[in-house]
């Protein structure tokens, strides 16, 4: 046994320190970056904040709503042959390149994602998006591999991971962009139910530096709570953020409402929840712990509103530090740490 004695953060235990800045307005602000990957020769434009690839958040409707901004979905693995068709045809190669073809480990995912590819006009989909939630198997290690043979030219994000050492490792097997954070999500119970997590900014910061280091990429996922969140994962050095709480509840969510004392509610549930496993596997194996939860969320009608508010809550952070780009984001932020009680005060 060993202990790490080194203190892990989280995003509620650090503010960003302003810096100062020639910038006059928000509008000056650049948020949007351009990416070269290590492997894919895609290029891409981006304001670079993705809808998580989770039921009730990855949703074709959601990235309906993210194109006018540049922003990016992972779509949840659950649409039919022909629902892929329909949207892939109809959004083009522009579009596609703000969306992510999720799948898992299963061949079957990979037989489907195969089919699509025969049904769907040429270079339609441009992105994969790997999603397990524990990327440390060497069964993952080598899936990626196998995926990055069958598409050479794909811009594949897989996870996830929490630890530079597995960063460099995917990185190696063929991943462009790798997916960081395990126990930070809003749905998630692994921190409960196994113990096992990292403080999601310190993973952020660590694997960063391990990705930029081989030329490839990160995107932090789960554990944004509150717009200023994003500014913060990015002021650690995050590419991409993935969100998934914060965009439930909306109209494009897909989700069924529900009326409870003249409120109108949707249920927003984890990946690997109990109600997830009963809607897709059919429950939860007995050798399994559910590692998500369910939570009633309030409904908040169109995400246009929420979209404003990320990117006005990022804009203002860029303004705050004098970062006329998001590029510049990681250069220009100093962590100040927060005790406990302000870092409650100031998320309420
Ligand atoms: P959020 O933005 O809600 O804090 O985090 C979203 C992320 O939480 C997802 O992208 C995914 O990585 C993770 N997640 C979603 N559902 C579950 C779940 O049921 N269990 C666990 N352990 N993580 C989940």
């Amino acid at each position: 046994m060993r202990i790490e004695e080194e203190i892990k953060l989280d995003y509620k235990d650090v503010l960003i320190c302003p810096k100062r800045s020639t910038l006059t307005s928000r509008k000056d602000v650049n948020i949007s970056r351009t990416f070269k990957f290590k492997y894919s020769d895609k290029e891409l434009d981006a304001v670079p904040v993705i809808a998580a690839n989770m039921d009730g958040v990855g949703t074709m409707a959601m990235a309906e709503a993210f194109f006018p901004n540049r922003m990016m979905v992972a779509l949840h693995k659950y649409y039919t042959v022909p629902q892929l068709k329909k949207f892939f045809d109809s959004i083009g190669p522009e579009r596609s390149k703000y969306v992510f073809y999720t799948i898992g480990l299963a061949d079957e995912d990979l037989r489907k994602l195969e089919e699509v590819l025969k049904v769907v006009k040429r270079d339609n989909i441009h992105n994969i998006c790997i999603d397990v939630a524990n990327g440390y198997t060497e069964r993952f290690g080598n899936f990626v591999k196998k995926v990055r043979e069958r598409f050479p030219n794909k811009v594949i994000m897989a996870g996830n991971v929490v630890t530079p050492e597995m960063t460099e490792q995917l990185i190696l097997s063929g991943a462009d962009i790798v997916k960081v954070g395990i126990g930070p999500g809003s749905t998630c119970l692994t921190r409960k139910m196994a113990g096992v997590g990292y403080p999601q900014l310190s993973a952020v910061i660590e694997c960063a530096d391990a990705a930029h280091g081989m030329g490839g990429h990160i995107c932090a996922d789960g554990g944004c709570e509150v717009p200023g969140d994003i500014a913060k994962a990015f002021g650690g050095g995050a590419d991409f953020v993935m969100l998934g709480g914060l965009l439930s509840g909306h109209k494009e969510c897909e989700a069924k409402i529900y009326t409870k004392n003249g409120k109108k509610f949707v249920s927003f549930y984890g990946s690997s929840s109990e109600d997830a496993m009963k809607k897709h596997n059919g429950g939860t194996s007995e050798y399994r712990a559910n590692e998500g939860k369910t939570v009633e969320v309030i409904y908040r009608g169109p995400v246009e509103k929420t979209i404003q508010d990320i990117l006005g809550g990022l804009r203002s952070a860029c303004t705050y530090i004098g970062a006329s780009q998001l590029k510049e984001v990681p250069k220009r932020t100093t962590f100040v740490r927060v005790n406990r009680q302000l870092s409650s005060y100031f998320r309420d």
